[in-house]
């Protein structure tokens, strides 16, 4: 736990949350400025900056979380669609440094609009930046 860390706080339940699932490595809480109604964040209990360390166990669950509480508000809310999101680094729209995965239900005219610029790429460019990312796959 980082003493200054608000999530760890919130993870560790000793800032309230509208908590809306627990378990042993994981709290789900309700964003306090949500992109649309049930927008969630999967908080892990550890803390990690962000996807650059976080561990294996952490990350292997992360998903098996994700996926429980997507299904649940898709039943509860009706909602039409959603967005999986995660940040890293201030470039990349992080403001909270503890890991943590946005779940955003989507509704028809929500009005919200979660996208990136489509670029373009030579067949190898494509292929150079593969080869560079598979040699340190391997490292
Ligand atoms: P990110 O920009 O990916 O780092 O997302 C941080 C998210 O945390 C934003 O959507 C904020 O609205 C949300 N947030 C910040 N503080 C709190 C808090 N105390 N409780 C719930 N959500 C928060
Ligand atoms: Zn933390």
């Amino acid at each position: 736990m980082d003493q200054d860390c608000i999530f760890c706080k919130i993870a560790q339940g000793s800032i309230p949350s509208s908590t809306i699932y627990e378990d042993d490595m994981f709290r789900v809480i309700l964003d306090l400025s949500p992109a649309a109604a049930g927008h969630a964040l999967v908080l892990p209990k550890k803390h990690f900056r962000n996807i650059f360390d976080i561990d294996e166990a952490t990350a292997s669950r992360l998903f098996v979380v994700a996926a429980k509480v997507a299904r649940a508000m898709k039943a509860s809310l009706n909602c039409d669609g959603m967005n999986i999101v995660q940040n890293n680094e201030e470039i990349a729209g992080q403001t909270v440094f503890h890991f943590h995965l946005h779940i955003i239900p989507r509704y028809k005219d929500d009005g919200q609009v979660i996208a990136w610029k489509p670029g373009s790429a030579k067949p190898e460019e494509l292929q150079s930046i593969a080869a560079k990312i598979k040699v340190a796959m391997n490292e």
